[in-house]
């Protein structure tokens, strides 16, 4: 009997979790020595698979110089070249970088970043966020605040505090609420990657509507660009961020892109953003940067939200920290992992992938079948009788392919070093279990 409290799982009823031995590559063996391909690159973050001697290099010679040293006051080598490193690849004007122990403080901490960026203005009266319904930001009561409260995703249904305009809510978490503080939520992003202007053209009259309206309470608006990860892999028009931008700007507003699951390469690009190319006020990442290898974060800033830090009172300063920001071992790892990603082309790489899950699963048809959607190296089937899920672990064990869907999704983020006999393997395990338990 395991003493884990696990994730999102009802414990009364979940089966028991596979216990993992080993990574190597793609795979991952159990205890009972059966091998799994994950196609999931352990929720989009084992980008080079497991145990790739580089980062086993990276971090034990950096384990034996210096594990970690706290960074109030101190600084380290790896930390500083890796926010170097990042500056120089990230979208254009992204200049400082603070680092965070996960996604979720990262989300947290861009949170507190752009309210403090007004209150150093002198601005008291922005104090909520506005973001889009199904979106996906972290599990702190700030950070879940702009999850998607609607159909029970995540916790529980929402309550409107807010609508007179009919277009958007302001929105609290019935599991959490009192904790959560309320948030705008603008209609879910219903166009695809390759909408047409009409198809996107409402959804821009809304924001620019609740921007009049609403702008000046309104710290930041908050988006995963492009891929809506955990509310459903929805894969929306870059040209919405377009014009997001530009109304941020006119409005006044912050913008913030939560990158924790698009950066590094997924959607295909290196950063999602560049599809639009827009560059945030404040840009988080996680996942990714840090190769699965350790959890680590870090959020980016432009001059603009830097310097309104700057100032002779001291009170003005970001007044925040955490024990393991800025880890030297976390940043040694990811600085070797954006090297082997540089050195080896792994957009090539995803590229490749991207052309193999078109053909494997655009062509997939079954009743059952809702829609089939590939954008960079993630592949999706959404279904529309989600009953099968309850076979998963069975099929997961039948066809050596670790995969866990959720909701009506099933889908693959797999590593960008998987070989196409072992994508194959991935993208058929996922149409059979389709096929098999519908
Ligand atoms: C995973 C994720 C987070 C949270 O990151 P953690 O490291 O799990 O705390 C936030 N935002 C997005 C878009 C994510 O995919």
């Amino acid at each position: 009997m395991s003493a884990i409290w696990y994730p999102y799982a009802q414990m009364k009823t979940a089966l028991p979790p596979l216990p993992v031995k080993s990574g190597k590559g793609a795979q991952l063996q159990l205890e009972n020595s059966q091998t799994l391909i994950d196609g999931l690159s352990s929720w989009w973050c084992a980008i080079h698979g497991y145990s790739h001697p580089e980062l086993i290099e990276a971090a034990t010679h950096q384990l034996q110089t210096l594990s970690h040293v706290m960074q109030g006051g101190l600084t380290n080598e790896p930390a500083e070249a890796l926010a170097k490193k990042l500056v120089e690849i990230a979208p254009n004007g992204l200049t400082k970088v603070f680092y965070a122990d996960s996604g979720t403080i990262a989300m947290s901490l861009a949170m507190k970043m752009a309210t403090q960026y007004w209150r150093n203005q002198g601005n008291t009266q922005k104090k909520h966020f506005v973001t889009v319904r199904r979106g996906y930001h972290g599990e702190s009561a700030d950070t879940m605040s702009l999850c998607d409260p609607q159909d029970g995703f995540l916790s529980g249904n929402d309550i409107k505090h807010y609508d007179k305009h009919s277009d958007y809510a302001l929105d609290e978490h019935k599991s959490f609420a009192g904790l959560v503080p309320p948030q705008y939520f603008l209609p879910r992003l219903d166009f695809r990657f390759n909408a047409t202007p009409e198809e996107i053209e409402p959804h821009i009259q809304t924001l620019k509507t609740f921007f009049e309206a609403k702008s000046y309470e309104v710290v930041a608006f908050v988006l995963e660009p492009v891929v809506q990860g955990a509310g459903g892999m929805l894969f929306y028009s870059p040209e919405y961020l377009k014009a997001a931008r530009q109304l941020c700007d006119e409005y006044q507003v912050l913008l913030i892109f939560d990158e924790i699951a698009t950066g590094f390469g997924r959607t295909g690009k290196l950063f999602a953003s560049e599809y639009a190319s827009a560059t945030p006020d404040i840009l988080a990442l996680g996942k990714a940067l840090f190769a699965g290898f350790l959890g680590h974060a870090a959020v980016m800033a432009t001059d603009k939200v830097y310097n309104a830090f700057l100032s002779d009172d001291k009170s003005k300063c970001f007044m925040y920290g955490t024990t393991f920001q800025g880890n030297p071992t976390c940043c040694a790892v990811a600085l070797k992992s954006i090297d082997i990603f540089e050195r080896e082309n792994y957009l090539q790489k995803i590229a490749a992938i991207n052309q193999q899950l078109k053909e494997e699963l655009l062509t997939f048809t079954h009743p059952n079948v809702k829609e089939c959607r590939v954008l960079g190296a993630v592949g999706v089937i959404e279904v529309k009788d989600a009953n099968l899920f309850k076979h998963t672990q069975e099929h997961v064990l039948k066809s050596g392919v670790w995969f866990r869907p959720f909701e009506n999704i099933v889908y693959t983020t797999p590593p960008y070093i998987i070989s196409k006999e072992e994508l194959t393997q991935v993208t058929t395990a996922l149409k059979s279990f389709v096929t098999i338990y519908s």
